[in-house]
């Protein structure tokens, strides 16, 4: 394993996990065989000073009863073939009974636990019980629980790895999507999610909602940008031809004068296209600059109405109007803008002998403007594209237009704070609603 591949491993979130998990785990089971090895202690020594108090009584009423050669039988009953105890008499210092050869040694010895009493006539009696059980019992306990303490190690590590490994599953399935979608570009992949509810499942599900929108957002700039590409090849194309035949042909001063206005034409398409594209681009990210005022929908509406009039009446479609006035805080000129898409679109997309209705009123609280149309309808596989930028559907194709004006409808609407919503149907025309807050 390279060094790089191990330095990874200990800086993982795994291992830092599994060894915090082991450190626990065995800094607990070592204080809970500490605290027992002390009980245990504790309580051995307890019941070995209650046999020597024990001893040291029954010998003392023995020796009290039928002095030394009492004292002597009892000790031989109770000690004759006991090592771990010895008995000490003396008077005055100096030793009267020894019940082993070394038991005065011993008896000031600390691996002996040693209880006395005083007799009468200046005599001590002494027992002691050796230490050796009870050191090597504590030495058992420590190695059993050193046993068992190794036992938990590996237990830890082994269940601390398995433990981590699982909790970290859907972390790791996260880094390798992220991976493959930086390395790979492919921006469909999503994240397993398991259902299970919990934090990291929570976590995966909205990380796939990001990649979905991450998705849709990038796939729409592309489609977008085919589409401005597409758009304006058309216009540069008819320019660059026109500009050749000019100067193929004629070279006398009205033909090209001709040719130039043609391209002044053409360069004012692709200039108010790529202005729109901007605007809309403007209003989506909020860097437009909104000169917001109280103005009265109403007469915006019924503005917009005046300077169309003229365009119904030679389209033949019939115009009507029920204006009610509702205060809005908004740019009044982005406004009537957007209610000038919405009124060109229906008169545009409605044949002659149609009609064309424009309403403005409150509705629970909102300002709404409503245009509708009994024109051409919008095809139901249409219908969740046309505010999509420089979208056009195929049967308006026959009608000029850039296929921005309604997502500079929906930009500026959504850049006051309001909605926009369609109703149609195929050749059963379209009603256009929009909603703002009220000033
Ligand atoms: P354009 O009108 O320049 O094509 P728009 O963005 O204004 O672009 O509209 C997008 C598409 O939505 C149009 O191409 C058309 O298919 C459809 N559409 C919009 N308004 C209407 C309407 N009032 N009636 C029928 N179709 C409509």
């Amino acid at each position: 394993m390279s060094s790089g591949t191990v330095d990874r491993i200990f800086r993982s979130t795994g291992f830092r996990l599994t060894a915090w998990y082991v450190g626990v785990f065995v800094l607990s089971f070592a204080a809970v065989a500490l605290v027992a090895e002390y009980f245990i202690a504790r309580a051995v020594e307890v019941r070995e000073q209650t046999i020597v108090s024990a001893r040291l009584e029954e010998y003392r009423a023995e020796f009290e009863a039928r002095g030394l050669p009492g004292l002597t039988r009892a000790v031989a009953v109770r000690s004759s073939a006991d090592e771990r105890e010895l008995v000490v008499l003396t008077e005055s210092g100096k030793a009267i009974y020894e019940s082993r050869p070394d038991a005065s040694d011993a008896a000031s010895d600390a691996d002996w636990r040693v209880g006395m009493t005083s007799l009468s006539g200046d005599m001590t009696l002494r027992v002691g019980r050796s230490k050796a059980d009870e050191r090597e019992l504590i030495e058992r306990v420590r190695d059993g629980s050193l046993m068992a303490l190794a036992a938990a190690l590996l237990l830890g590590i082994v269940g601390g790895a398995i433990l981590t490994r699982r909790a970290l599953r859907p972390v790791q399935q996260l880094t390798g999507v992220t991976q493959t979608i930086l390395s790979s570009g492919k921006l469909d992949a999503r994240v397993p999610t398991r259902g299970s509810g919990d934090d990291l499942d929570e976590l995966a599900t909205l990380f796939n909602s990001m990649l979905e929108r991450n998705e849709a957002l990038v796939t729409g700039m592309r489609q977008a940008l085919d589409n401005v590409a597409h758009d304006l090849r058309t216009p540069l194309t008819r320019l660059r031809a026109g500009a050749e035949l000019a100067l193929d042909g004629p070279q006398d001063a009205s033909a090209m004068r001709d040719a130039l206005a043609d391209s002044v034409e053409e360069t004012d398409r692709v200039l108010s296209m790529l202005r729109t594209l901007m605007d809309i681009s403007a209003a989506e990210t909020g860097a437009m600059r909104l000169e917001r005022a109280t103005v009265n929908l109403g007469d915006i509406a019924r503005d917009v109405l005046d300077t169309y009039e003229v365009v119904a009446e030679e389209r033949a479609v019939r115009l009507v109007s029920s204006i009610e006035p509702v205060n809005v805080t908004g740019d009044a000129s982005r406004l009537r803008q957007l209610v000038a898409n919405l009124l060109d679109n229906a008169v545009k997309y409605t044949s002659a002998g149609g009609l064309v209705e424009v309403r403005t009123h409150a509705a629970s609280g909102q300002a709404e403007l409503q245009v509708r149309d009994t024109g051409i309808g919008i095809d139901d596989a249409d219908l969740p594209h046309i505010f999509d930028r420089l979208y056009r559907g195929d049967r308006s194709r026959s009608q000029p237009g850039l296929g921005l004006g309604l997502s500079f409808v929906k930009a500026i609407c959504e850049a006051h704070g309001g909605t926009v919503r369609v109703e149609s149907s195929p050749s059963q025309g379209a009603t256009f609603t929009l909603r703002l807050p009220m000033a």
